[in-house]
């Protein structure tokens, strides 16, 4: 009896949002409003001892918990019914040392507010594009970007992680993983996926200096998708590592393509390496123009506002340019999407000098380094009774198109996906495993495609 108690001694502390509560409504919604789970308690912690006390308490008593930040997992992965979301969107300091070229930044932080404390001292990080996406889940997934091709991932600018950790048979610990101590973690946490292995509440990043940069944008008439989608494929990966660049290919009854980009460089120079991309059929549009970095990054950022607010999604690596019947499937499949909200969307990775490219396969946990470019299928929708045919399409375009690419992003999870372990981790996958058994032997933190403790994967 004295043991049971001592067992159930520890107190959640930080703000707690229970069923009944007016903000639980609120609290407990993904951002993909395809999912809508019921948590028993979200913890918003503001404090790394609010974490170990949440951490701790789920485990005294054996309740399922999930970890989240930013709430963008595409497969609602950092909610759950019935469990405890121990949330850190409450920690959200950012320090900078411009001196030593390093940022402090609490996990709680949207991309949008590290952008923005980061500009204050003119340093940046390579990171992803939407403002309310979490630099927690982005960065441990990899973190692809607008300068990835010259700084790389966000994961490969990480130089420690701090994570509590389940510890013992009900405790939880803080600990620090670098390149001297823990550096396995260090290494799992660069790539690795988010809620893995515990709770990431500090990041210390790597930071550049950064003050404007040149954006692009280019608009073609959908009927022209065969010149263009080619001829960016061989441009994107070839042209400067200080040029990343993306390209969205619309639904067929939006009519659009439209092809982004970002050069650490002049309007002058962008519009000279351009020129092979307005060669390939004449545009309805095009803007160049220098700004200061920050703008670019609200720039970038429109093009995720506004979306629907149900989607599937799935990626893709290519590691060439798509061959013609590759680029006809994708003129197919857009031609019947289930509505105006569907599309392809591409971004460059590799290639050419890439700081992606350089890094080693096995360096860190991320695998996809030889990649050139990285996609995403998606469907967008409101109401459930669309939801079906949507969830069909992604699944049919996915398996038609899988001949002409590779692997998949950690943080572009699809359940769909039969062989997780080797799409997403690659090589990776049997380092990580034994990362798991080292700091989370009990398997505390878990969910439908977290990394196994023992053999048994979930498929
Ligand atoms: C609109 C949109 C735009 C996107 N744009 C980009 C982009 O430009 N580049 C890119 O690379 N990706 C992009 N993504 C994908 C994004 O990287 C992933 O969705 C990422 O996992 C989101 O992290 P989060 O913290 O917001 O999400 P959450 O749902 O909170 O978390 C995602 C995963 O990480 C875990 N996790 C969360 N916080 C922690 C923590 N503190 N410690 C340990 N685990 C944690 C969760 O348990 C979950 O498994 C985008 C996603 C969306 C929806």
């Amino acid at each position: 009896m004295a043991q049971k108690s001592k067992e159930k001694s520890t107190r959640l502390t930080g703000r707690i949002v229970i069923p009944g509560n007016p903000s639980y409504n609120t609290a407990r919604m993904e951002y993909n409003r395809r999912f809508s789970k019921f948590p028993r308690i979200i913890v918003f912690c503001q404090r790394t001892q609010d974490v170990i006390n949440a951490v701790k308490w789920a485990r005294e008593r054996g309740i399922r918990l999930r970890v989240r930040s930013g709430r963008h997992s595409y497969e609602g992965f950092s909610a759950v019914n019935g469990g405890i979301i121990i949330d850190v969107s409450e920690m959200n300091k950012v320090k900078v040392d411009r001196k030593n070229r390093v940022a402090i930044v609490q996990t709680g932080n949207p991309l949008a507010r590290v952008y923005k404390k980061l500009w204050h001292k003119r340093v940046a990080i390579p990171a992803g594009t939407a403002p309310d996406v979490g630099v927690a889940g982005l960065t441990l997934g990899g973190g692809v970007g607008l300068l990835s091709r010259k700084y790389g991932l966000t994961c490969d600018n990480l130089k420690q992680v701090k994570m509590v950790v389940a510890s013992g048979r009900y405790g939880a610990r803080t600990i620090v993983a670098d390149r001297k101590k823990h550096s396995d973690l260090l290494w799992a946490s660069r790539g690795g996926g988010g809620g893995n292995f515990g709770v990431a509440t500090e990041y210390t990043f790597r930071v550049r200096t950064i003050s404007s940069v040149s954006i692009y944008s280019i608009t073609w008439k959908w009927s022209d998708l065969e010149k263009v989608l080619p001829a960016w494929q061989r441009w994107a990966p070839s042209v400067t590592n200080r040029l990343t660049s993306t390209i969205e290919v619309a639904a067929k009854q939006v009519g659009t393509i439209v092809s982004t980009g970002q050069l650490l460089g002049g309007a002058e120079e962008l519009r000279r390496l351009i020129r092979p991309l307005l060669r390939a059929a004449t545009p309805v549009k095009v803007m160049v123009k220098t700004v200061p970095f920050i703008d670019a990054t609200k720039f970038f950022a429109e093009s995720d506002l506004n979306l629907e607010p149900k989607f599937k999604i799935t990626g893709a690596y290519g590691f060439q340019p798509l061959p013609p019947e590759g680029v006809r499937i994708i003129r197919d499949f857009l031609s019947k999407a289930p509505n105006r909200h569907a599309s392809v969307w591409s971004q460059s990775l590799g290639g050419a000098g890439s700081a992606v490219s350089r890094v080693s396969p096995t360096a860190t946990a991320y695998p996809h380094r030889k990649a050139e470019t990285i996609y995403e299928l998606s469907a967008r929708w409101r109401n459930n009774r669309e939801q079906k045919q949507n969830i069909q399409w992604v699944k049919r375009f996915r398996r038609a198109l899988r001949p002409f690419v590779k692997g998949d992003y950690v943080n572009f999870p699809d359940l769909q996906i039969k062989n997780w372990p080797k799409a997403y981790y690659g090589v990776n996958f049997g380092r990580l495993k034994q990362v798991k058994r080292k700091y989370d032997p009990h398997n505390v933190f878990r969910f439908a495609q977290s990394i196994p403790v023992g053999k048994q994967v979930r498929k």
